[in-house]
């Protein structure tokens, strides 16, 4: 088979499978493998001792998939509409986990597009943000889109809210041309970062990010950095929000993406009540369950302490006796923040 009409095939998959976008990038060397090596040599990427423990093997596709030839990057677009539901919420959650998890998603779809290629003879491997496959930089390679300065890949049609899947293959594909950087003179993404973690265009410390401090990091938030966080409860995405390119951005077709029903019902000292099973429950397949209830609650009495009134007081008291030191810990910290807004004195309820 021609490779143009294996390329035509593959493209009419995955839009049958739904993916807003597919590009072929080659499976060479991503071009930041070094940039990448020296943050990681900086200590930027925090505890996120993963990302050094593959690092060879996200520098090099062919230790992924021996004989790899093309990685097909698909994207999958979860822009909310304009009356999407968090709106009210007294916290914010980054839009990506706002409705179910995208790994559960995607994977099958992934894997759809892998047995096509199964047909035409090819290996392959797929990841949908988990595999030592540095994804933005093959989706820039594959013109899916650029390297924005907030470091997220940006793209022309589907602005900055979608996911990236990677698909490395044997079969020899021909390439896409990498998009052309279209940030310009724009800088609103690290005008807008809270923590300044973009230290400078298209490079990110990681330790001060936002997502990082409430999803990857896995024990107590550095005080000094807690009163930057605000009110967010799980990641951040201002840099993407305030991106001008999502101007072109249609709201995404996927409904599991959606924001849920509790979004709009509970308030933030309501979740401190959770216990182990209820966290569970009201975050089944959502990412939020990753951090499980120490990291969730943890991250709940940060955004109190930053946001909480004297109504917040009472479940803040119970929170502070949590059998989780973590809990109890951040707890006595929202108290002491509120205290010093409205000049009471703390007890221990
Ligand atoms: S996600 Fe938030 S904290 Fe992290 S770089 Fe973007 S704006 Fe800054
Ligand atoms: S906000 Fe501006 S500078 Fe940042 S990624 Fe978007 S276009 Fe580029």
């Amino acid at each position: 088979m021609a490779a143009d009409v294996l390329k035509e095939a593959i493209l009419q998959r995955a839009a049958e499978l739904g993916f807003d976008a597919c590009r072929f990038a080659p499976a060479q060397t991503p071009p930041h493998a070094g940039a990448f090596r020296k943050w990681l040599e900086d200590g930027r990427s925090g505890e996120m001792a993963w990302l050094s423990k593959n690092a060879d093997r996200r520098t090099d596709p062919q230790l992924v998939l021996p004989g790899a030839k093309t990685i097909i990057m698909v994207a999958s677009n979860y822009a909310p509409g304009p009356t999407a539901l968090m709106g009210d919420a007294d916290y914010q959650i980054a839009r990506y986990a706002w409705g179910d998890d995208y790994h559960t998603v995607l994977e099958p779809k992934i894997r759809a597009l892998e047995e096509l290629l199964v047909t035409f003879g090819g290996r392959q491997r797929s990841y949908i943000d988990t595999g030592p496959v540095l994804e933005r930089d093959f989706a820039a390679l594959s013109g899916l889109g650029w390297h924005g300065k907030s470091t997220m890949v940006i793209s022309r049609e589907l602005g900055a809210f979608f996911f990236l899947g990677a698909l490395l293959t044997t079969l020899e594909i021909t390439p896409d041309q990498p998009a052309k950087d279209r940030c310009g003179t724009c800088t609103r993404c690290i005008d807008v970062c809270p923590t300044a973690a973009i230290t400078a265009p298209y490079q990110l410390d990681a330790r001060l990010c936002v997502s990082y401090l409430t999803i990857e990091l896995k024990g107590s938030i550095p005080e000094h950095l807690r009163p930057l966080i605000g009110n967010r409860i799980y990641g951040c995405d201002d840099c993407s929000a305030v991106c001008p390119w999502n101007r072109f951005a249609k709201a995404s077709g996927e409904a599991r993406f959606a924001a849920r029903s509790f979004a709009a019902q509970w308030r933030l000292r309501d979740f401190l009540k959770l216990d182990d099973q209820q966290f569970r429950d009201l975050f089944k397949n959502s990412p939020i369950r990753r951090i499980k209830r120490r990291g969730f609650i943890r991250n709940v009495c940060v955004a109190l302490g930053n946001t909480g009134t004297q109504d917040d007081i009472p479940a803040l008291q119970c929170a502070m006796h949590d059998p989780e030191a973590l809990i109890a810990e951040h707890a006595h910290w929202a108290l002491r923040q509120i205290a010093s807004r409205t000049g009471d004195s703390i007890s221990a309820g």
